[in-house]
């Protein structure tokens, strides 16, 4: 793909053109453009991102999105509905979770734009309740600790609120964290720790039973990150498959707060997410008032102004149109699919599946770079997301892969992919891949992270930006 897709098919706005277009020439455009990109994914070979892949429930959801969309759910008095769908959305969530059996806290929560948004709010959550619970918590110098698995939102807000980030170490066999670290890292001014249901690298769920005892006994709050897991997990432990999902949700004392992506596994439109809190204490904690101001009295529920009742529609409509029923169906087929690819790998002696994983399942190899199978499997028309340190590719199942003749081809393309690799190594190749997704050899060194966080500049510097006049 070129830096500048359709440069050479659509006229560059370099300016706002003095006149508009109509409607149906604009809309002619972005169709053309959405018609070649729907399917590289609709192949099935196309690990997580397109979780519902469904185009009737896609024009379902933009239905209820387009009648919303241009409200903004700050201004209630124009937009009353918002308030049954953001109410309905949390209840929902906190029902999955089971809230239920919360007994010492008031279950709250509230919808975000993303993943991320949740992380970041449930990050301010922590602090302001410890800077305004002093006496429980110290607050000179805040400080969290994650799992190195962890998502990078939770370093992102770490960094945007300065709290401090202290990174767990996780056993390499079952890529879980390991617990005793954390407990020996957790201080006077420790907010709170985390724990994954499931982490993104490899899809293992941290034992959340362990770090909810040791959250209780250090009086510290522990958020779950169910951004991925959060609507596939709970159906998992419904549909039987208890042993590979232990408990994560608000039934483990010491659990203060849980992301769930809609925007995922919820099956709704990118921008949506749902972050749950055991007491609404936390969530409260970081509301924004400003009483005093010239514009008038402000204030606003977490980070965000204007917020657009599109996306909260859609997330609505999503869960309670698919209902638990539509959720575990879906939940059920996706991990069936998903343990079908993971005998394909485990069929092979030279790949290793990393820990005990579910719906979302990494492997590697320590008889050759991944990165050759993930090269031959690219040729195929598959695309993985890499893993580094250990170098590893991961496949998060979603509902294309469900389609009849995915596991299969994957299986085939799987032997074709590691005779491939075996005879690259033997030859003494390098993958071609290694070198943007794999972990430099011999280790991260502070030369080699400034040369990849220029590139890393460049190319989002290139996504922001026009061609270059010719
Ligand atoms: C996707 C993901 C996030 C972040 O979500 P965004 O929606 O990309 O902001 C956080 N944690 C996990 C485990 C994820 O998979």
């Amino acid at each position: 793909m070129s830096d500048f897709p359709y440069a050479d098919r659509f006229t560059v706005n370099r300016v706002l053109p003095e006149r508009g277009r109509s409607r149906e020439e604009v809309l002619a455009e972005l169709r053309e453009m959405a018609q070649a990109e729907d399917p590289t994914w609709e192949t099935g070979k196309v690990s997580g991102t397109m979780y519902c892949g469904d185009h009737e429930h896609y024009r379902f959801l933009d239905e209820a999105f387009g009648l919303f969309a241009h409200v903004n759910v700050l201004q209630r008095d124009i937009c009353p509905s918002a308030t049954k769908f953001e109410g309905e959305i949390i209840a929902m969530a906190l029902d999955l979770m089971h809230a239920d059996a919360v007994s010492d806290g008031e279950p709250a929560g509230m919808v975000t734009t993303g993943g991320t948004g949740s992380i970041i709010h449930a990050l301010l959550a922590y602090r302001e309740h410890a800077a305004k619970h002093p006496k429980k918590r110290s607050v000179a110098r805040p400080n969290f600790i994650k799992p190195e698995t962890g998502h990078p939102a939770f370093d992102k807000g770490c960094h945007l609120f300065g709290i401090e980030l202290r990174r767990a170490p996780i056993d390499p066999q079952t890529t879980q964290v390991d617990v005793d670290w954390v407990a020996n890292n957790i201080d006077e001014n420790t907010i709170a720790i985390m724990g994954s249901a499931c982490n993104y690298g490899y899809g293992t769920v941290d034992p959340i039973p362990e770090l909810g005892e040791l959250a209780v006994d250090r009086g510290v709050g522990l958020h779950v990150d169910a951004c991925l897991g959060g609507f596939v997990l709970p159906f998992a432990q419904e549909l039987g498959y208890g042993d590979a999902v232990p408990l994560f949700d608000f039934r483990v004392p010491g659990v203060t707060s849980i992301s769930a992506d809609n925007h995922k596994y919820g099956y709704s439109l990118k921008g949506a997410s749902t972050l749950l809190f055991r007491d609404k204490a936390y969530r409260n904690a970081q509301y924004f008032y400003l009483p005093d101001w010239s514009g008038g009295k402000y204030h606003s529920p977490g980070i965000e102004g204007s917020r657009s009742g599109g996306l909260i529609a859609a997330a609505w409509a999503s869960m309670v149109q698919l209902g638990r029923e539509g959720y575990r169906d879906y939940a059920k087929a996706i991990l069936q699919t998903a343990f079908v690819m993971q005998d394909a790998v485990r069929s092979h002696p030279e790949l290793m599946i990393m820990g005990s994983p579910t719906f979302c399942f990494a492997f590697r190899s320590n008889e050759f770079d991944i990165y050759h199978v993930a090269d031959a499997m690219k040729a195929g028309g598959w695309r993985f997301n890499g893993q580094q340190y250990p170098n590893a590719i991961h496949m998060a199942v979603t509902r294309p892969q469900t389609q009849p003749g995915v596991t299969a081809a994957f299986a085939a393309d799987l032997d074709d992919a590691v005779a491939y690799a075996k005879q690259k190594t033997a030859a003494g190749e390098a993958p071609i891949s290694a070198a943007i997704y794999g972990g430099v050899p011999g280790g991260m060194t502070d030369e080699a992270a400034q040369f990849i966080e220029g590139f890393m500049e460049r190319m989002l510097d290139t996504q922001q930006s026009l061609p270059p006049v010719s």
